[in-house]
C-alpha cells in the first residue's frame, strides 16, 4: 500500500511509469490518460500510455496519442514497460479482467498499481486508489488527483485540458448526464482558461464521421430497430454481415445506441452487436434504471446507472431473445 506523501515523494523524481485503460479505449478512457501523460512528461517521467487494443479514429488527434503504443500490435514491447515499470496508473477500469491479457501482465509486476476510476466495485490488485463513483468522468479524477492531491495545477497545460476536457465531454454525453455537477462545469471552466477549445474538441469528436458510417447509421434506425412500447425499451440489432458490408471500423458504432434512446418514452436502449465469436451488448438509460444491474447479472459485465456493456458467447437471435424475456423482471420500474 501507499499513501498521498509516499506516492508524492516517489514522483518527486524521474519514473518509468506505464498507464493503461480498459480495452477498446472511449474518449474517457484515452482523455484521462493522454492527460496524465501529458502531466507526467513535463516532469521528467518516463511514461507511456498503452492501450490494450485499437480505438476509434475520432480521438487520434489527442495530444500525444503519436506516444501511444497499442499491446494487441506491439506485445512484446509493451510487456517489457510493464516489467519495467516502478508505477503502473490504471485509469478507467477496475477489473483486471478489462484490460484482456494485459491483465496478468499488470498483476504480475511489482510496480506500485495506482488506480483513478469511477465504476462500481473495485477490484483489490491496486496499492494506491482515487475512485469515485459520484465522478462523471475518470477525467474529473485526473484533474482532481493532479490540481488537490498533488497540488500542480499549474501543470494543467493546454495539453493536458485537451485529453481531460474530451474525457469529461464525451462521458457525460456532452455534459448531459445528471453527475455532470455544477463542480464538474468549474472544472470544465478551469480547462478552458487552461488552453482546451471547446468547440474545436467538439467538432474533431463528433463531427468527424465518414459518409459509410453516417449510412450505417442510417441502415441500424431503419432495418435494425425495433421497439418494445410495451416496456419503454428500444433494441438495435446488428448482424456481423452487415459490420462487414458497411465496412464499419472501431468507433463507428459508438453513441448509435443514444439515438434508441433519445425517444421520449424510452426508458432502456440496447445495441446488441455480433463480433466476430461474440455478441456485445451496449446499454443506455433514463434516470433511475439500473442498466448495469442487468449487463452484470446477465451478461458478464458491468457499467455505470444509465450507461452500461456486457457480452455473450451466445448467437445474436439468442441474445435479443434472453434480452426481451429480461425486460418483465424490470417492467414496474420501466413503466415508472
Ligand atoms: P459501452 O456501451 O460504451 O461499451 O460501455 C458503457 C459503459 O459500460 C462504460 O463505462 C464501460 O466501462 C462499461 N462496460 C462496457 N462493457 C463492459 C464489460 O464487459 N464489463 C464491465 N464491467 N463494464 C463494461
Ligand atoms: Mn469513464
Amino acid at each position: 500500500m501507499l499513501d498521498l506523501a509516499a506516492l508524492k515523494e516517489l514522483l518527486a523524481s524521474p519514473q518509468k511509469i506505464v498507464i493503461t485503460t480498459h480495452h477498446k479505449p472511449d474518449g474517457d478512457a484515452m482523455g484521462s490518460s493522454l492527460g496524465l501523460y501529458n502531466y507526467l512528461i513535463q516532469q521528467g517521467h518516463h511514461a507511456r500510455v498503452i492501450a490494450p487494443t485499437d480505438y476509434p479514429d475520432f480521438l487520434s488527434w489527442l495530444p500525444g496519442n503519436e506516444d501511444v503504443i497499442i499491446y494487441t500490435e506491439q506485445p512484446g514491447q509493451s510487456a517489457a514497460l510493464i516489467a519495467d515499470a516502478a508505477l503502473i496508473f490504471c485509469l478507467d477500469f477496475n477489473a483486471l479482467s478489462r484490460i484482456n491479457e494485459m491483465g496478468a501482465l499488470v498483476g504480475e509486476s511489482k510496480a506500485y498499481k495506482i488506480m483513478i476510476d469511477h465504476h462500481l466495485e473495485p477490484q483489490d490488485f491496486d496499492d494506491y486508489r482515487h475512485w469515485n463513483i459520484n465522478a462523471c468522468a475518470t477525467a474529473q479524477l485526473i484533474y482532481d488527483f493532479i490540481v488537490n492531491e498533488l497540488q500542480h495545477k499549474e501543470l494543467i497545460n493546454k495539453d493536458v485540458a485537451t485529453c481531460l476536457y474530451t474525457g469529461i465531454m464525451t462521458d457525460s454525453a456532452s455534459f448531459r448526464l445528471p453527475n455532470t455537477t455544477s463542480a464538474v462545469h468549474r472544472i470544465v471552466a478551469e480547462l478552458i482558461d487552461a488552453g482546451a477549445v471547446n468547440w474545436r474538441i467538439h467538432e474533431l469528436v463528433y463531427n468527424s464521421a465518414t459518409e459509410g458510417r453516417l449510412r450505417f447509421l442510417g441502415h441500424c434506425l431503419a432495418n435494425c430497430l425495433e421497439v418494445l412500447p410495451e416496456y419503454n425499451t428500444a433494441i438495435i440489432a446488428v448482424k456481423h454481415e452487415d459490420l462487414e458490408k458497411f465496412d464499419v471500423e472501431t468507433g463507428d458504432t459508438e453513441g448509435i445506441v443514444n439515438y434508441a434512446l433519445s425517444m421520449a418514452s424510452i426508458k432502456l436502449a440496447a445495441f446488441i452487436v455480433a463480433r466476430g465469436d461474440k455478441v456485445k451488448l451496449s446499454l443506455r438509460s433514463k434516470g433511475e434504471f439500473p442498466a448495469n444491474e442487468i449487463c452484470k447479472k446477465y451478461f458478464s459485465g458491468g457499467g455505470h446507472r444509465n450507461a452500461a456493456g456486457g457480452v455473450s458467447s451466445h448467437s445474436l437471435e439468442q441474445v435479443v431473445q434472453e434480452f426481451k424475456l429480461i425486460l418483465p423482471e424490470y417492467k414496474k420500474l420501466l413503466l415508472q
